[in-house]
């Protein structure tokens, strides 16, 4: 492995020590892209196909322990670095140029609790993959309305969707979730536990932590095909 040039967050370039990027690298569980690599194009690109951002690495996280570590890497080489969820921020904030893109999208464990109604979803989860494994149950919260969107950008955002008018937004049917924050801590956030933290994520976007898994409240909604009607206008209203 060579030296890296790679961007900080002060605007500058750095030049990365082989040892030290090859000792983060070999430790995470999901693997790494960097420029040129097979799947580096694929890994960096998001929704809005506008975004030509090219990380100088693409962290593949597995779990949380890979983020931890990524964060800790990031922080102690001052480095420019974005958070990839589902990477439908239309303005791009997924992938940063020249920087470490902490790509959460391998993290897509779902877990159902058919009897409590809750689930516990990672990172890189869409909502379809996310519908996918709740109405196998007959279950659901708020979700997007489109289907390839992260679960994570949108439920840090606030999150509206098809079934706000009966249970409120994303983040009111958060339960939990768990987050990294900036000195490399994995925490819980809910009501009784971090509650600060709990209050920032339900609303406040990718600033307060990097979260790994979020746990929702789940409701009795369908198994059903959800869609928009879309009519044809009567020649008599033109
Ligand atoms: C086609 C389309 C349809 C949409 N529909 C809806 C809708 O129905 N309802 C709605 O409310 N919004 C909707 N949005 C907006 C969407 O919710 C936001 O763009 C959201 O940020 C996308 O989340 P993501 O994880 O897919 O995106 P990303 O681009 O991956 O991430 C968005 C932002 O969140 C940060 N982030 C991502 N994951 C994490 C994480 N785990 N921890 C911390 N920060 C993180 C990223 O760094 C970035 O700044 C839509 C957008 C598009 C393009």
């Amino acid at each position: 492995m060579a030296n890296i040039e790679i961007a900080t967050t002060t605007g500058r370039q750095v030049v990365l020590n082989a040892d030290v990027i090859e000792q983060f690298l070999t430790g995470l569980r999901g693997g790494h892209l960097f420029q040129g690599d097979d799947g580096y194009d694929a890994a960096r690109k998001i929704y809005n196909a506008m975004i030509e951002h090219r990380p100088a690495i693409i962290a593949r996280c597995a779990g949380a322990a890979d983020v931890i570590s990524a964060v800790n890497f990031a922080r102690n080489n001052g480095l420019l670095v974005s958070v990839r969820g589902g990477g439908h921020n239309v303005s791009g904030n997924a992938v940063c140029d020249g920087g470490l893109m902490i790509d959460l999208s391998p993290m897509k464990s779902v877990r159902v609790d058919p009897q409590g109604k809750t689930v516990r979803a990672e990172a890189g989860v869409t909502w379809g993959e996310f519908d996918r494994e709740t109405q196998a149950f007959g279950l659901a919260t708020t979700g997007g309305l489109v289907s390839t969107t992260g679960i994570a950008g949108l439920t840090l955002g606030g999150g509206l969707g098809w079934l706000m008018g009966n249970y409120g937004l994303a983040c009111d049917n958060l339960i939990s979730v768990d987050a990294v924050t900036a000195d490399g801590r994995l925490l819980t956030a809910s009501k009784s536990q971090n509650e600060d933290l709990f209050w920032g994520l339900r609303g406040g976007g990718g600033n307060f932590g990097i979260a790994t898994s979020f746990e929702f409240q789940l409701h009795q909604v369908g198994p059903m095909v959800g869609g928009t009607l879309i009519h044809r206008l009567n020649k008599r209203f033109l």
